[in-house]
């Protein structure tokens, strides 16, 4: 049986390492940065909490090493209305590192330890089938291992939960997995390495969806930093625009743009009043800093669009 409205993330957990500095040191230099921070991150973990502060039903599986920094984030996940119950904690394992340069015109560059989220095997996927079974969607990210992510999305597939993927870091996927695919969330540079095309207008945006329609995928919404979203469905597309705010740092913008996305087409809001709710929360994230501490919750999301 279904349970209405139930979402399974599937994805990774870090711990980022952020300093803000003047500009990227070039290789062989140093920088001295401005400003230091623990954050808690990592694409799956980041989309969870999104989701649970934004309102939805949530479980998560992911895998954390048996060190302290992993015993903390679980139990913030819980404090952020996340299901920690389908975690593993691997023992002699440590928790994934995220290495993160901001400089000052907002832009990342990133360096990953995978730790603990390479065990997330394809039968630790299989020990998860009743709840990715009996949910309404599934959503995904690419920082966990590919045939896992693969083995998750058939088993939706095969008992009609949403497959959502956000397919980020920019990677190659298979015909196999994008067509088991309902619903795909790429930046421009993702949507570049997807289909080869360069987006760098509307036009493009609608060239790039149609090549992702053209391998199965009914809904297609490219993101578009500060420009907003082109939204495409079945090949009927438009531009809905973000909000206009001061950018700090836009680290987890798309992450929150998705668990919020998500959250709001369970309870379901038509697919463009989905995207306002989601650009409202992504357009607080980036008015702060990290990626889980700019997260927002429903009231300052409901507060924004008042
Ligand atoms: P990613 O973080 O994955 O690269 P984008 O940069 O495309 O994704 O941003 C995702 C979403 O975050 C956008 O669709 C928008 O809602 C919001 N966003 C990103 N940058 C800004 C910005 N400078 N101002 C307002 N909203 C933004």
């Amino acid at each position: 049986m279904k349970s209405a409205g139930n979402l399974v993330v599937l994805g990774s957990i870090n711990v980022d390492h952020i300093l803000n500095l003047e500009s990227f040191p070039a290789p062989g230099e140093t920088v001295t940065g401005s400003h230091y921070q623990v954050a808690f991150g990592g694409k799956g973990a980041n989309q969870a909490v999104a989701a649970g502060r934004s309102g939805a039903k949530v479980a998560f599986i992911a895998c954390t090493g048996d060190d302290d920094i992993g015993k903390r984030i679980r139990r913030q996940l819980n404090d952020d209305n996340v299901d920690i119950a389908p975690i593993s904690v691997i023992s002699g394992e440590s928790t994934g590192v995220a290495l993160i340069f901001v400089n000052d015109d907002g832009e990342n560059v990133i360096g990953i330890h995978a730790g603990a989220n390479a065990a997330l095997s394809p039968a630790r996927v299989e020990a998860q089938r009743d709840r990715i079974a009996q949910a309404s969607a599934l959503l995904m990210q690419l920082e966990t291992p590919p045939e896992s992510v693969l083995a998750a999305a058939k088993i939706a597939r095969q008992n009609r939960t949403t497959v959502v993927l956000n397919p980020a870091p920019a990677r190659l996927l298979s015909d196999e997995l994008l067509g088991l695919v309902d619903i795909i969330t790429p930046n421009e540079t993702e949507a570049e390495k997807l289909t080869g095309i360069r987006v760098e207008n509307d036009r493009d945006a609608a060239r790039a969806a149609q090549a992702l329609h053209d391998k199965g995928i009914q809904t297609v919404l490219i993101t578009l930093g500060s420009r907003g979203v082109w939204a495409s469905v079945s090949g009927e597309g438009s531009r809905v625009p973000g909000f206009r705010v001061e950018a700090v740092d836009t680290i987890a913008a798309g992450d929150t743009f998705n668990g919020a996305l998500i959250t709001a087409l369970l309870e379901a809001m038509p697919l463009h009043e989905a995207i306002r709710f989601a650009h409202a929360a992504a357009a607080i994230a980036v008015t702060r800093k990290g990626a889980q501490p700019s997260v927002p919750w429903r009231e300052e999301i409901a507060m924004f669009l008042a």
